[in-house]
């Protein structure tokens, strides 16, 4: 199979590798249909995640069919369209029985980082069961793949880490996958304004078509200024970090208001400072985490009764075997407008790659795309 393997800082190659096979029961092996690129996998790629050792294959998001399945795998059978959570949790230790999976003694974020991860052809999923999600009918495997890691990360460490409440003034402080899953998913709390803060006015845009009450470009380092005057001098119900910069940290804790909650989403590769001495006397609550994905089977309804449509995140679409193009695309987010690259390896992607040849890379992409464009139309959600 096709693998996408980290070499070490800024050597990424895709290689040919085993298939996985099942090492415990409670595996199942999943043919990987599509899989993206996560912002991490950037981290990872720059040599910031010290867990990932170099010829891991990367990647924790994916949706795919089950190929097969331990003697423990009581919920999934070969043949089953499923998503992947990108946590994997036991679901005995301390940790899972008190809800938080993501320090799952056994699991945890391991997939592309631990243990080989989804970007490849298969995947071996430990602990099947709690890892899985079936995928309803209605629902398309490219809206399902934004349920892996950015729709949940969004919701339960931006909006509900940040306690948003009907009436509220948030702010969303980062534009990219997750700070917009998180734009998508604060509506369902009713927040009066929703302010959303970046450097790339494409992504901007897309924020005020996705639900943004107003938007901020921070290039000139005036989000402060603005915020302040937006909301009278007040500040915001809830700051929801989503970048992971020491300056992002401090317009964070600037812009929260009294009483307010800082809900912390951004991965630090460096320490950022708190200032206690301001945010103290404000009553502010600070929020961080890992994101548990016991929202999934939520969301999955969600979308099914057409309240929801994560699939408005995906801007780039590729053959899984120019991943490492994708990859590029993705480094250069704000220069190819890109928010979330779905990686395919499905039949018709195959069809048009053993054609590759008698076209230019551009036709190709091209013709790529309109396949799969004209495929999702009967792929995607009904809505009542
Ligand atoms: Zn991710
Ligand atoms: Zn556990």
């Amino acid at each position: 199979m096709l693998a996408v393997v980290y070499q070490g800082p800024d050597q990424l190659r895709l290689e040919k590798r085993a298939r996985p096979t099942i090492q415990a029961p409670t595996d199942a092996i999943v043919r990987i249909t599509k899989t993206t690129i996560c912002g991490t996998d950037l981290a990872i790629l720059k040599g910031g995640v010290d867990t990932v050792d170099p010829g891991r294959i990367i990647g924790h998001e994916g949706v795919g069919v089950v190929e097969s399945v331990g003697s423990g795998v009581a919920q999934f059978r070969p043949g089953d369209r499923v998503l992947i959570s990108c946590i994997t949790a036991c679901g005995y230790c301390e940790a899972c029985r008190r809800g938080i999976p993501s320090n799952c003694a056994n699991g945890g974020w391991i997939l592309g980082n631990t243990i080989d991860g989804c970007q490849a052809n298969y995947v071996r999923v430990p602990f099947a069961d709690n890892g899985l999600y079936h995928i309803p009918d209605c629902i398309s495997e490219e809206v399902a793949l934004m349920l892996s890691d950015i729709l949940p990360t969004g919701l339960e460490v931006g909006v509900m880490n940040g306690d948003v409440a009907f009436g509220d003034v948030v702010a969303i402080v980062g534009a990219g996958p997750v700070g917009l899953a998180a734009l998508l998913t604060v509506q369902f709390f009713a927040p009066a304004e929703v302010i959303v803060v970046d450097v790339d006015d494409y992504r901007l845009e897309l924020a005020k078509k996705l639900g943004a009450t107003a938007v901020i470009n921070n290039r000139d380092n005036q989000a402060k200024a603005e915020i302040l005057a937006l909301t009278n001098g007040r500040g915001v119900d809830t700051a929801i970090e989503a970048v992971g910069h020491p300056l992002t940290c401090k317009l964070v804790q600037e812009i929260v208001g009294m009483g307010g909650t800082i809900a912390n989403i951004g991965v630090y590769s460096e320490s950022a400072e708190l200032h206690k001495q301001s945010l103290w006397v404000k009553n502010i609550t600070i929020r961080m985490g890992v994101v548990n994905t016991t929202t999934i089977p939520l969301l999955l309804k969600t979308i099914q009764g057409g309240k929801l449509d994560p699939g408005q995140l995906v801007t780039h679409r590729f053959p899984f075997n120019q991943v490492l193009k994708a990859y590029d695309v993705f480094r250069h987010a704000a220069r190819e407008q890109a928010v979330k690259i779905v990686l395919y390896t499905d039949e018709s992607a195959e069809t048009v790659v053993g054609d590759y040849s008698r076209y230019s890379e551009e036709d190709l992409i091209e013709m790529i795309v309109g396949q799969v464009v004209d495929r999702l139309g009967s792929d995607r959600p009904k809505t009542p």
